[in-house]
């Protein structure tokens, strides 16, 4: 980026606190991250959210990303990273949720050498397949990505790839579980409390 990173968790000069929300398609990272956004005064930066602004925003990655998407593929590290940095840099806030990312072992090495950010935890939202697949099928957002045959592509790519980078940061003590099947607002009280622990 340019910019000299001279202690860990520093970007462009600023104090950096980032806490990564992982879990399943459909798992409701995007609907909790709202609500944390709300009590608790963090930047929501949606990987999925950026990659899509990105397609259409015509950029000469677009055509790549959407396919990618399409197949419920994972995008090249530096992609997503580029557009991560940006938004933290373009913010004025030292908070950030990202959600959805890292989804892979490249995601997440890429992530820390690049921007030397280590997350402070990860809320990972647990969610059985059987009811992520009820909520993507209804969530009707007109997603490109949110029909059976990309769902089930999507459920593999999770498995494979994202499951072990959650394994990777709860061998560090960082992931707090979190029951995702519960009802919205009785997951939530069961974020807030982790929030309420968290030392910003
Ligand atoms: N995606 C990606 N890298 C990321 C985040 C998202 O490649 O860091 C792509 C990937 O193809 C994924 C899609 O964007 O299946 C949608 O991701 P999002 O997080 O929006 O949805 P989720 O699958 O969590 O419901
Ligand atoms: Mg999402």
């Amino acid at each position: 980026m340019g910019s000299v990173t001279d202690s860990p968790n520093t970007e462009a000069g600023k104090k950096i606190t980032v806490i990564f929300v992982l879990g399943g398609p459909g798992s409701g990272k995007g609907t909790q991250c709202t609500n944390i956004v709300q009590n608790f005064g963090y930047t929501h930066l949606s990987a999925g959210d950026l990659l899509r602004a990105e397609i259409k925003s015509g950029s000469e990655n677009g055509t790549m990303i959407q396919n990618m998407i399409k197949e419920g593929k994972i995008v090249p590290a530096e992609v997503t990273i580029k557009l991560l940095q940006k938004a933290i840099q373009e913010s004025d806030n030292e908070k950030f949720l990202i959600d959805g990312f890292p989804r892979n072992e490249e995601n997440r090495s890429s992530f820390e050498s690049i921007t030397g950010i280590v997350p402070e935890i990860v809320l990972f939202f647990d969610c059985s397949e059987e009811e992520m697949e009820k909520r993507l099928l209804g969530r009707n957002q007109g997603r490109e990505d949110d029909n059976i045959e990309t769902i089930r592509k999507r459920f593999n790519v999770y498995m494979e790839s994202s499951l072990p980078v959650i394994q990777y940061y709860d061998s560090l003590g960082k992931v707090r579980k979190i029951d995702a099947a519960k009802p919205i607002d009785a997951v939530f009280e069961d974020v807030k409390a982790i929030f309420e622990k968290v030392v910003a």
